[in-house]
């Protein structure tokens, strides 16, 4: 994603960190109570500018939602439309999905949406894509038992890498969307990079999976 140096963000997040969560790692084993309520929290990683975050925590009020992004040039656009939508479900933290463990306990986190992840194609990187298996075995550490990956992309070469990593792990795959656009799935809600995309006519592929008991 291309990054602009935006100089006001760190002004603009900081007079809304009530939404943009400062020193999150601090709220480790407590993001219910900042919540207020006991509801599933689901947690999105490389939220991007999040059309897709704030969508999902209007359309559903009772599921409590975290958008986390490592730029804060890019999480600012994403703080912009909380702020718009009012929501009180839904905080953004921008941090590093390598720290998941330092800001989320064990079984703090019900679901987990990857979308459009850097696909990071060279062999020598794998390790970076948020499918790898050190990603798999993060997610796993702070998710309840049958915790849930649902990951979209345009990227086929990822989409494969992905369902063969997820496997490899043990995960059990439970839905699977070779064109997602023309499936019969309802309440998707359209990523910015999914609206780029699929404009230009590319195919998105979609798979849930869930960790075994
Ligand atoms: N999900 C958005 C969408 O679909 O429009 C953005 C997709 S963009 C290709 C990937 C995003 O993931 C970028 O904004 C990037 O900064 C973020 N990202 C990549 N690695 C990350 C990491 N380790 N932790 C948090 N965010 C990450």
């Amino acid at each position: 994603m291309r990054q602009r140096n935006k100089p006001w963000a760190n002004d603009y997040i900081a007079g809304h960190s009530h939404i943009a969560i400062q020193n999150p790692k601090e709220q480790r084993g407590k993001w219910s109570k900042l919540f207020g309520n006991e509801n599933p929290i689901h947690i999105e990683v490389g939220t991007g500018k999040g059309q897709f975050v704030t969508g999902m925590a209007k359309a559903n009020p009772d599921i409590n939602y975290i958008g986390i992004e490592l730029s804060q040039s890019v999480i600012v656009a994403a703080l912009q439309k909380a702020v718009e939508s009012e929501c009180e479900n839904l905080f953004l933290l921008n941090e590093n999905a390598e720290d998941l463990t330092d800001l989320f306990a064990e079984g703090e986190v019900d679901r987990v949406y990857l979308n459009f992840s850097d696909p990071w194609p060279k062999t020598r990187h794998e390790k970076r894509r948020l499918t790898y298996k050190t990603f798999l075995k993060r997610y796993q550490d702070i998710m309840v038992e049958e915790g849930e990956i649902h990951f979209k992309t345009d990227n086929q070469g990822l989409f494969e890498y992905s369902l063969k990593s997820f496997s490899e792990y043990g995960l059990l795959l439970t839905f699977v969307s070779l064109d997602l656009h023309s499936s019969e799935f309802e309440g998707n809600i359209m990523t910015e990079y999914e609206e780029k995309f699929s404009n230009k006519g590319q195919r998105i592929y979609r798979s849930e999976v869930k960790f075994r008991k």
